[in-house]
């Protein structure tokens, strides 16, 4: 009994203790069977621990048995007191329910029920040979055995749920680093291919033998299954498997139906018959081949949608998924959502910002096609600055621009990239109703946007290629130009690669096609107002010619009066003859400024150059003046080194001195005019400076030009040409005039002339 306790106070299972306490047991008290019974937990029945010595018949009898039963275990059970029954007549006497085939199987028997503060626990039943009767010391000694009993199985229990704590507190430890893991593995995912991934490595195989992933794109549209298997050449078979398997039963059946319910699939266990019964012959043995002993199917929700399902599943007989596996496997999907939902904001964010650095970039080159644009004044430099921007801004391979002048019913093109010579000659010009897409585009006001060779002779089946060398596959848009309310031209543009223009594409080359039209129009307007001046400056040009010759007459018939005697002239006849030959000379000074235009324009300004000392030319000048201003009552100041010699046309520097001077009087309110002449090192510098009306800042550069004035010109008159010549005329020998004024203060004319002129136009 001692060695028995010994042996008892270690940690055993609830088997152990049965097979030691039936092993001695039996051995002391001279049984010949015996067995051990442990109440399970609903308190009803009795399950069999442990047995020894009967027969396996008997022991399945007993393996379950309720606790109430007729029989004196169950006596023992509910009256907490040991049973003890000395022959199987006195079995059959008080629990008739014990006489059935198999029994009896021993002549008596002794019940002990295994109590523990007040509860029956189990009961241990020894079976003896032979009827026999029970002592006092045979009694207390399986009593004291029981109660021996009951405390090991107790100590049993508790080590045993001790244990299973153990192996529980292990396993959520476990499920708790798996999903830390999977939280930080797909945290680092930014796109979907990357979760799905992430996923296969997290699943694969530790949860399960194979997976499948289905879902639903960010438009709802249900992609295909993301698939996984230990066994890498059994994932073709699935897959086909479960194509074939939607295929046949719609898209609402097996795990996809968790896509509309939410709800998990749970199937622990899938015995074969029921597979087979479910699936039929066929499907279910192709199921087996990939492996189907369990399975479980959950949604994958982020923020209250559902994305896909995600099914595990089991291929060997050991791995059977228990309800943690499907929390574990929910935790899993809702991980697995999250980081689907952000790879796809991620995507979509991606997706913004490259869109708007598009636009940024397409901004940029718009401004680069405006700035080239700007700096186009004919309609030639326009298509050129247009077809070049597209050419290396967009990569254009080919392109056009056309013009449709004023009344005219076909285009005419302006100019042209890349196109062959015999396109340059057929397209040279295109009627309006031609049957091509850059007529159709000018014609109907609309771009026409051809996205392939194909669709292009599709729709236009008689247009030619015009490309010299075209590439495999091409796209071609055609935009007219309209400007000022109507069609001016149209422009053409051939990009490699056969595929539809993008909206981008479409809204830059409609960009493209506003700035063209309206660069055009303003060149044409440009172009319109130039030969606007040029019929002008024809007319000055016959003008001046034609008014030259009589003028040359008068001139004549004057001074020839005037030189010969002639005694009918009075002296009053005479001043008038000389005022009459002073303002020819003026009307002669107009005329010969209005010629210096026109020669100026046409470029035959020719320039005589000589030596000269331009000096003693300014002397001259200025004594043909002194008479004008002392009649004006102004004071003219000329100074200057003694002699500046150099290489200049002399009539040119008369006209230059004589326009400033004249200038001077004119606009200089009386006060004195200064002439000052230098040298400057290897220039010349020649400054008139008066102290009369000035110039307003905003006329500063504008009198340079022809016909600009800032004077009033009722009160001085003047054809507003003289400064704009004095400049060409200064240019023309490498100088350079300049001025400076103050309104009200006076003006300072400075010429710097080389006196070496480079130049001989
Ligand atoms: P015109 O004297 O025939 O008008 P110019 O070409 O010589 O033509 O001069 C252009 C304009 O420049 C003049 O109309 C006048 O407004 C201004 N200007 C020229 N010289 C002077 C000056 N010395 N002081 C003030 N204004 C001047």
């Amino acid at each position: 009994m001692y060695s028995l306790a010994a042996v008892l106070s270690a940690p055993l299972t609830a088997t152990e203790v049965a097979d030691v306490v039936l092993s001695d047991g039996v051995a002391a008290t001279g049984a010949s069977a015996g067995m051990v019974a442990w109440m399970e937990p609903d308190r009803l029945h009795l399950r069999l621990v442990g047995s020894m010595g009967y027969p396996p018949e008997a022991v399945q009898r007993w393996e379950r048995i309720a606790a109430n039963a007729p029989l004196p275990v169950g006596t023992a059970i509910q009256s907490l007191a040991p049973v003890f029954i000395e022959s199987p007549a006195a079995l059959f006497e008080q629990y008739p329910a014990a006489r059935t085939p198999a029994s009896p199987i021993s002549g008596a028997w002794a019940v002990i029920p295994l109590v523990l503060n007040g509860d029956a626990l189990g009961a241990i039943t020894f079976g003896f040979d032979a009827s026999r009767s029970f002592f006092e010391a045979d009694r207390s000694f399986v009593v004291t055995l029981a109660h021996l009993c009951v405390q090991a199985l107790e100590r049993a229990r508790l080590y045993e749920s001790a244990r299973a704590a153990q192996v529980a507190a292990e396993a959520s430890r476990s499920r708790f680093a798996f999903l830390a893991e999977a939280s930080a593995v797909l945290a680092g995912t930014l796109n979907e291919r990357a979760v799905f991934d992430a996923l296969v490595g997290l699943a694969i195989p530790r949860l399960a033998d194979w997976m499948t992933l289905w879902v639903s794109s960010a438009d709802g549209q249900l992609l295909a299954p993301v698939l996984a298997h230990v066994d890498a050449e059994l994932e073709e078979p699935l897959r086909a498997l479960q194509n074939s398997f939607y295929a046949d039963r719609g898209p609402d059946a097996g795990a996809l139906s968790v896509l509309r319910s939410g709800k998990s699939i749970f199937y622990p266990s899938i015995p074969e018959a029921m597979l087979e019964s479910a699936l039929g012959a066929e499907v279910s043995a192709r199921f087996r081949k990939v492996g189907m002993n369990g399975a479980l199917s959950v949604a994958l929700m982020a923020r209250g949608k559902i994305l896909g399902v995600l099914t595990l599943a089991s291929a060997r007989a050991d791995r059977v998924f228990t309800p943690d596996d499907l929390t574990l496997a929910e935790d899993l999907g809702r991980r697995v959502a999250l980081a689907i939902d952000q790879a796809r904001t991620h995507q979509r964010e991606q997706v913004a910002r490259q869109r708007a650095e598009q636009a940024a970039d397409l901004t940029l080159r718009l401004q680069g096609v405006t700035a080239a644009l700007s700096e186009a004044a004919t309609p030639l430099q326009v298509a050129q600055a247009v077809l070049a921007q597209a050419v290396e801004a967009l990569g254009a391979i080919d392109g056009a621009v056309w013009e449709l002048r004023k009344g005219d019913d076909a285009l005419e093109v302006v100019h042209s990239v890349n196109y062959s010579p015999a396109a340059v000659q057929a397209f040279r010009r295109v009627p309006l109703q031609a049957a091509i897409p850059i007529a159709d585009a000018a014609r109907t006001r609309t771009p026409i946007w051809l996205a392939s060779r194909a669709d292009y002779q599709a729709r236009y089946p008689e247009a030619k290629a015009l490309t010299e060398d075209p590439p495999r596959d091409y796209r071609v848009g055609c935009l007219p130009l309209v400007a000022g309310g109507g069609v001016i031209g149209a422009v053409t543009l051939t990009f490699a690669g056969g595929q539809p223009f993008g909206a981008e594409d479409r809204d830059f080359l409609t960009a493209l096609a506003f700035h063209c039209a309206h660069a055009l129009e303003r060149s044409r307007l440009f172009r319109e107002a130039e030969e606007a001046v040029a019929v002008r400056d024809e007319f000055l040009s016959i003008a001046s010619h034609e008014l030259k010759t009589p003028l040359a007459a008068l001139k004549l018939h004057i001074e020839l009066a005037l030189m010969t005697e002639n005694p009918t002239l009075a002296e009053k006849g005479i001043a008038k003859l000389r005022k009459a030959d002073r303002q020819i000379g003026r009307l002669n000074d107009l005329i010969e400024e209005m010629l210096d235009l026109s020669r100026i324009r046409t470029g035959k300004l020719r320039l005589v150059l000589e030596s000269l000392d331009l000096v003693q030319i300014a002397h001259a000048v200025v004594d043909d003046f002194k008479a004008a201003a002392l009649s004006a009552g102004t004071a003219i100041h000329f100074e200057a080194d003694p002699e500046i010699n150099g290489q200049w046309d002399r009539i040119r520097l008369e006209q230059i001195l004589t326009n400033l001077l004249s200038n001077g009087l004119k606009y200089g309110k009386g006060n004195p005019v200064r002439l000052a002449i230098h040298v400057r090192g290897e220039e010349v510098e020649i400054t008139t400076t008066d102290e009369g009306i000035g110039i307003h800042p905003r006329d500063l550069e504008r009198i340079f030009l022809p016909f600009q004035r800032a004077a009033s010109v009722r009160h001085l008159g003047g054809l507003g040409l003289g400064l704009y010549i004095c400049r060409q005329v200064v240019e023309a020998m490498g100088g350079k005039i300049s001025v400076e004024s103050k309104e009200n203060r006076g003006s300072c004319f400075r010429i710097v002339l080389p006196r070496q002129s480079p130049s001989r136009r």
